[in-house]
């Protein structure tokens, strides 16, 4: 258990991705923050699972980070409990689908204010503490969008591409004191977020569900495979570790080889 005394805050982690790591940090002995959306007795059930886990505490930290108070409030709390946070991982994301000249402003706000803006809230809020300690490790769920483009997807797109500069940015301010930032870059991933993007992506292109799947979000990754949650968290949990201490700046795509085109 590696990380036996570390605190890891992950955002969105009622869900998908977000709960896939804060599973595979808890069973490396990590005390979790979590943070999302979700029924509040399944929340207690999965703290109470994440516990068991680690043999450690696992509290919720609420907050909507499409507004800067929530990332606040949410940071508070988890400071509050634990005095400084490990390791952080900025997860919580949403998608919209439309063209751009129709693409609701407020949908718009909401995507870059969620994917980007709390992303740089959460880390200059947790940053000091890291300091502090000469030990830290940020992490990002960013999105093979970070590094490629699809039609219809303008704020995603473009707030995934600001993650990825954001990690370099912090990589480089971060280098000399023990702590590093990173990204994951997965394609798709059977969770919650791809499967209600169905939907509206079939009223975008006028398309059934099978040809979603199959030629639109499959068609993408050359290994015609959804990536698992459980998969993106292995590569965290990696990047947790002591020997990954020089790996800083790095955006990891785990795509199926989808930006390899
Ligand atoms: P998901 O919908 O399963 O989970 C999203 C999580 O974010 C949930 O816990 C939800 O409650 C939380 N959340 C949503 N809005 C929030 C808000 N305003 N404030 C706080 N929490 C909020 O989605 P997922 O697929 O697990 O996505 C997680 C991350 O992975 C996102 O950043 C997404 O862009 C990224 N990603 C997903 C895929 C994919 O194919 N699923 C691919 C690449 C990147």
């Amino acid at each position: 258990m590696f990380l036996k005394g570390k605190c890891a805050l992950i955002t969105g982690s009622t869900s998908g991705i977000g709960l896939a790591y804060a599973r595979a940090l808890a069973a490396e002995g990590a005390d979790i923050v979590l943070n999302g959306f979700g029924d509040p007795a399944e929340i207690e059930t999965l703290c109470s699972e994440l516990a068991a886990t680690s043999g450690g505490r696992a509290i919720f930290a609420a907050g909507d980070l499409t507004r800067r108070e929530g990332t606040e409030t949410m940071v508070a709390a988890a400071l509050a409990e634990f005095g400084a946070i490990d390791i952080l991982i900025n997860n919580a994301g949403m998608q919209h689908v439309a063209p751009v000249e129709d693409f609701p402003v407020e949908k718009w706000d909401a995507i870059i204010a969620l994917n980007l803006t709390s992303a740089f809230d959460a880390c200059r809020l947790v940053i000091p503490g890291m300091k502090a300690k000469g030990w830290g490790r940020i992490l990002f769920t960013a999105s093979a969008h970070s590094l490629t483009a699809s039609p219809f997807k303008a704020a995603y797109v473009s707030a995934k591409h600001g993650i990825a500069g954001l990690t370099k940015t912090l990589a480089l301010e971060l280098a000399t004191h023990g702590i590093t930032a990173n990204c994951i870059s997965p394609g798709y991933v059977w969770t919650p977020l791809v499967e209600n993007q169905i939907p509206d992506t079939m009223k975008a292109r006028g398309l059934t569900r099978e040809q979603v799947i199959n030629d639109v979000l499959l068609t993408r990754q050359p290994t015609k495979q959804f990536v698992q949650p459980e998969d993106v968290a292995a590569l965290a949990l990696f990047l947790c570790r002591h020997e990954a201490r020089n790996i800083t700046g790095a955006n990891y795509n785990m795509d199926g080889g989808w930006v390899a085109e």
